[in-house]
């Protein structure tokens, strides 16, 4: 990995996401997905190309972005790289661009629609059933809500126990503090 890739691993290491897709990212930019393309380099498979679109070795550059399957999903309405190039054949090239362009917050959601396109293709290669490019954008989303809401609660949780740890402490020189209570006995009165 070079200087510029370490910079993107870097940003990636800080991203607030799940570890799954954390490690996922990570296998993606160094080429590690088992993609038809590495299998076949392994001899798992006898063909390397793309089993969707069949014209292309299957990287994970291919898989993850210039497929016409991952095209479809970068290229939706809302999508953070609609008019982005997706004839790039460098992965590790195009993380780091998005690193320099992007927000962190908006970085999460890359993070979350390159793991959803992968498991997109897996459905279509075991199940042959194939989500819209809208349902995935939506996924994502739904997928930063869901991972911050258990976040939030926790963290109201600790502020919660901080609240609780407040103990008494003897007030200062020269001030009193009185406490005291009273009660009334109805039958005597
Ligand atoms: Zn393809």
């Amino acid at each position: 990995m070079g200087y510029e890739g370490r910079k993107g691993w870097k940003k990636l290491l800080q991203l607030n996401i799940q570890g799954v897709t954390k490690i996922f990212v990570w296998k993606t930019l160094n080429n590690c997905l088992p993609t038809k393309g590495n299998l076949f380099k392994r001899r798992v498979v006898d063909n390397p190309l793309c089993p969707i679109c069949e014209k292309e070795f299957e990287t994970s550059c291919h898989a993850i972005w210039s497929c016409p399957t991952a095209v479809d999903v970068w290229a939706e309405e809302g999508s953070l790289v609609k008019k982005w190039a997706s004839s790039e054949v460098d992965i590790e090239i195009i993380w780091k661009n998005m690193v320099e362009r992007l927000i962190a917050e908006e970085m999460r959601l890359i993070a979350i629609v390159m793991r959803c396109i992968w498991l997109r293709r897996n459905k279509f290669v075991f199940e042959k059933g194939f989500t819209s490019p809208k349902d995935i954008l939506i996924q994502a989303r739904h997928n930063v809500i869901d991972f911050q809401l258990p976040q939030t609660s926790k963290l109201e949780s600790i502020k919660r126990q901080r609240r609780d740890m407040v103990r008494w402490k003897a007030p200062d020189k020269e001030i009193v503090k009185l406490n005291w209570d009273a009660a009334y006995d109805k039958t005597s009165q």
